[in-house]
């Protein structure tokens, strides 16, 4: 049995469902916050090789909360989701994210040791790297992030070597570049509010009422002057979780793994094919840069190839395209109330 931290959220219920696919049975526990019961039902619903067993609601930062999943199930190994994840936000309110990210982390962590469960795959990121010193940024990259979020992310990476080291917790550390799509059946898909990610508010502006475009900077020193991205897709993400699992399973080290496609897009370039992809004029305000992003991110993903050997699959045109399928059916439950 997998527990799934944050499984009602974007990320986490995508992995949920490769999970399942892959025939594990899966725990979810979830605070509700910001992912959603909606999510977790459809999840509860899904016709595959393993099933949800359970959902929990409970927080990370109540021990007994996290303990007493130990408690009702037999735990083998856990998929870590829950954290806060908005940049700007972590700045404005570290104390909210040390507490949420890094001790809500310890907490899950004491509860495995008590339980003598020792493997763990953790939802790292590329923001632990900071200010890109070269690209594409392989896992030998300097370390040094720069916002709160970054931060609380590599604390946690370093807590886990020490709990390795010192009670043989082994874990896998999958340091996200930018995730986009949607599940490819349009049963789960990236649900915020507000809404920060590049391609979900571009696509939100292609209908009525959608607020217009914001492109942030047109003056990055770039190919055509806007930011560059690694958008790997959600599914693929997922893929990349089960095999990590499989390989702490058959005895694998503790490592750290990018995921990305090896590949930058730019602003205008996800903009342009979010126009041929949903055949719309999209409205476009440009407006001046934004706050702490850096000019260029690309991940180097050969490590994940060869150790894990993943491959991710899928073009940007195919994770527009699911998303834009979840942002209509978003929208079309919001006019119905649903
Ligand atoms: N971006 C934008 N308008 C938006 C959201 C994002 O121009 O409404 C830009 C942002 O400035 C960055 C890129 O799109 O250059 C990717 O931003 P996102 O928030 O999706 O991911 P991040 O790279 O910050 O994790």
């Amino acid at each position: 049995m997998i527990l799934v931290t944050g499984g009602a959220g974007y990320i986490g219920s995508h992995n949920v469902i490769a999970l399942l696919d892959a025939g594990y049975d899966v725990v979810i526990f979830d605070n509700l916050e910001l992912g959603h019961i909606e999510t977790v039902n459809t999840l509860k619903n899904i016709n595959s090789k393993g099933k949800v067993v359970d959902f929990i609601k409970g927080d990370l930062q109540n021990l007994e909360d996290i303990k007493s999943v130990f408690q009702k199930h037999k735990i083998d190994a856990v998929v870590h989701f829950a954290a806060y994840s908005q940049v700007a936000e972590s700045v404005k309110n570290p104390q909210k994210y040390y507490f949420n990210n890094v001790y809500g982390t310890l907490n899950l962590l004491r509860a495995m040791l008590e339980n003598d469960v020792k493997k763990i795959v953790f939802s790292s990121t590329a923001a632990t790297y900071g200010e890109p010193v070269y690209v594409p940024i392989d896992e030998k990259h300097p370390q040094v992030p720069i916002n709160t979020y970054g931060k609380t992310k590599l604390m946690i990476e370093n807590i886990m070597d020490d709990y390795d080291k010192a009670y043989g917790l082994r874990s896998v550390r999958l340091r996200y570049f930018n995730v986009a799509g949607a599940d490819s059946k349009n049963r789960v898909g990236e649900w915020h509010d507000p809404e920060t990610h590049l391609i979900p508010n571009i696509l939100k502006s292609t209908f009525s009422g959608g607020k217009t475009f914001q492109m942030f900077g047109t003056d990055y020193p770039t190919k055509d002057g806007t930011c560059v991205r690694d958008y790997i897709n959600v599914e693929d993400l997922a893929s990349a979780h089960v095999l990590a699992l499989k390989y702490l399973e058959n005895g694998g080290a503790t490592n750290y793994f990018n995921l990305g496609t090896n590949e930058g897009n730019s602003v205008k370039e996800v903009f342009s094919a979010c126009e041929k992809v949903t055949g719309k004029n999209i409205p476009l305000d440009v407006k001046p840069r934004r706050e702490g992003d850096p000019a260029t991110l690309i991940a180097d993903n050969k490590k994940a190839k060869e150790d894990l050997g993943w491959f991710p699959e899928k073009s940007l045109d195919e994770s527009i395209s699911t998303a834009y399928s979840w942002e209509s059916k978003l929208t079309e439950n919001c006019k119905l109330g649903v």
